[in-house]
């Protein structure tokens, strides 16, 4: 049958990927795909890369989502991996694991906690994970006897993800962030995707902004914009016009600036918005909101009529009161410490640093966070950075690097009644040194750092993984947690479970990520001794959560799971409150717990059900 090639190329979308015929569009499209439904704000970076991408795609996400929108945020990175499992956090920042186990990088983390919504793999991509499904597709016979190029079949794959996660997730705007900076050779499949993409879609379907860096030479002591205007005149180069610009910038960007940004751009000044330092991230979004953004938006999407103004009053209103909180006085000071290999290195406990500033924010206390390299102190020494503390978290972690320090942190914590919260790591260390110094077992240790110990209290269970089917690899993702009725856990974790199971207390919801666990074998034995596991997989002997009770220890906890993945700014992660509302007493034992929070502190005769 002769083929009449469209003269409009959006005439192809309705035929559902079944092109057979010689045309050079190509332009497949998942089922029940419907053009003109979603639409598309994608965010690129010019000058450098770490300038924010995902905060302010997040935060003008979270404006649109106010509104009763339905969005759905990609990142798509530039790096062949596969995801992020195997990246080192000195270099790239923590490892953010989804709930259904995706290791993906730390501005996953920002979406899900702006928007306090879970996503899922659709919402991360690779270039590794588009040349899989293109070489896959390659080795069935997907390609019907043509050569398989860049253009169009790898751009095709990258524009079929993003449709397929605006059907999937039902999206009212799918946010794109593209990894790394405009120029850079391996986004550029991204960026030539993502212009044919508004090509295909049409007007008002693409909403395309460039973030660009406001460089302020301390020795000049002005506002220049050549670097900016040479980043925006090489996207424009790749056949983009952005119809935003954000312009990061240390101090909020002044007019001159920002003209010359807007003419060299072609893009109108009320559609150029300085994104200046701020004290936290979470005044962004009012912020971006107060210069218009929204507005301009949903005019460029042609969207204003699928605003549901009543859900945005009481979003706003709700985050403004956050807010509020979070830039306010704060009547407490407390000191944490957290003890890291890769203390030098915030980013790489960016979801732990958040959980904290939840916190603080929701219990009025100015955190004051201490990073502690336990690969630089002694054992014997460790009171000496802990004595003036309020509280300490031991946090994830590989290796046996500065391990024996973390344990000579976790006895000081219990043996002197400074608040403790352990994680994953942390966990697992509270267990050895509670077997070692309570449980007189000395050679306690986990098979992860001593293959010969007699005693591997944490070890890897071939057994339990053959139940799980994981093989060798690791535990991922969100489980579910069964807190014992009446326990600290279960004290905290109240307003979050996820129905009674009546004696057996409730579960909720973690997420994992680790290799080792408590042996079983020696459960009885640690909880013949006061330890007590408050969390446990519902079915299999994994402990989940241990504590000591509110009568022994003001608060000690520990967590086989992140709990940090979890904490949300409006809905803060309870075993990090709990940690907080403990160093606010520890910093201030005259306060009653009254004049702290009583409902996050625990009463002392809290005793969990045996
Ligand atoms: N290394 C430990 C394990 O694999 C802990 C992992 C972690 O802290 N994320 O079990």
């Amino acid at each position: 049958m002769p083929h009449t090639p469209p003269d409009n190329p959006q005439d192809i979308l309705t035929e559902a990927g079944q092109k057979t015929h010689d045309s050079e569009f190509f332009n497949p499209v998942p089922p029940g795909y419907k053009q003109g439904r979603h639409k598309y704000v994608v965010v690129l970076g010019t000058v450098m890369s770490g300038l924010g991408k995902g905060i302010f795609s997040s935060s003008l996400a979270k404006l649109l989502k106010d509104k009763g929108l339905t969005v759905a945020p990609i990142k798509m990175e530039g790096y062949l991996n596969i995801d992020s499992g195997t990246l080192n956090p000195y270099r790239h920042g923590e490892v953010f694991v989804l709930d259904d186990g995706l290791e993906t990088d730390m501005d996953l983390g920002t979406y899900e906690r702006m928007l306090d919504q879970n996503l899922t793999r659709d919402n991360y991509v690779t270039s590794g994970q588009v040349f899989r499904r293109v070489l896959d597709k390659e080795r069935h016979g997907g390609y019907l006897g043509r050569d398989v190029q860049m253009i169009p079949h790898v751009t095709g794959e990258v524009k079929y993800m993003l449709r397929e996660l605006a059907v999937k997730q039902n999206a009212d705007v799918v946010f794109v962030e593209v990894g790394g900076t405009v120029g850079d050779y391996e986004n550029g499949f991204y960026i030539e995707a993502l212009r044919q993409l508004a090509f295909e879609e049409g007007e008002n379907s693409v909403c395309f902004v460039a973030l660009t860096y406001v460089i302020e030479p301390p020795a000049l002591g002005e506002q220049k914009s050549k670097a900016a205007q040479l980043g925006l005149k090489k996207l424009m180069e790749a056949g983009v016009q952005p119809h935003l610009v954000a312009c990061r910038a240390h101090s909020e960007v002044l007019a001159p600036a920002m003209e010359k940004i807007a003419m060299f751009s072609n893009v109108p000044m009320r559609r150029v918005f300085s994104m200046h330092d701020r004290q936290s991230i979470y005044t962004i979004p009012e912020d971006l909101r107060n210069a218009g953004l929204d507005r301009e938006v949903l005019s460029l999407l042609d969207m204003h009529s699928r605003v549901n103004q009543a859900h945005e009053d009481t979003a706003r209103e709700q985050w403004r009161s956050f807010v509020r909180k979070l830039t306010g006085d704060r009547k407490h000071k407390i000191r944490i410490g957290i003890t890291g290999k890769y203390a030098s290195l915030r980013d790489a406990y960016a979801s732990i640093d958040k959980a904290i500033e939840h916190c603080g924010s929701h219990l009025s206390a100015d955190v004051d966070v201490e990073w502690i390299d336990t690969t630089k102190i002694e054992p014997t020494h460790v009171d000496r950075v802990l004595k003036h503390l309020d509280g300490v978290i031991v946090p994830g972690g590989f290796g046996q690097r500065g391990t024996e320090s973390k344990i000579a942190c976790v006895r000081y914590c219990r043996e002197n009644d400074l608040p403790y919260l352990g994680i994953c790591l942390g966990f697992q260390m509270a267990v050895i040194e509670y077997a070692r110094n309570v449980c007189n077992i000395d050679d306690a240790s986990s098979s992860e750092f001593d293959a010969n110990t007699k005693h591997a209290v944490i070890d890897i269970l071939p057994e339990q993984k053959q139940i799980e089917g994981l093989g060798g690899s690791m535990r991922l993702g969100g489980q579910d947690v069964q807190l014992k009725a009446n326990s600290l856990a279960a004290f905290l974790y109240r307003e979050r479970s996820q129905g009674d199971d009546g004696k057996l207390g409730y579960t909720v919801r973690e997420r994992f990520r680790h290799r080792y666990e408590v042996d079983p074998s020696y459960i009885e034995q640690l909880e013949a001794a006061g330890l007590v596991f408050s969390g446990r997989h519902p079915k299999q002997p994994i402990m989940q959560i241990l504590e000591l009770p509110p009568s022994k220890h003001p608060y000690f906890i520990g967590a086989q799971f992140h709990p940090e993945l979890t904490g949300r700014p409006l809905r803060p992660q309870p075993m990090f409150m709990g940690l907080v509302a403990a160093a606010i007493r520890h910093a201030s034992p005259n306060l009653t717990a009254e004049q702290i929070t009583t409902r996050w502190l625990p009463k002392a005769d809290l005793q969990p059900a045996s």
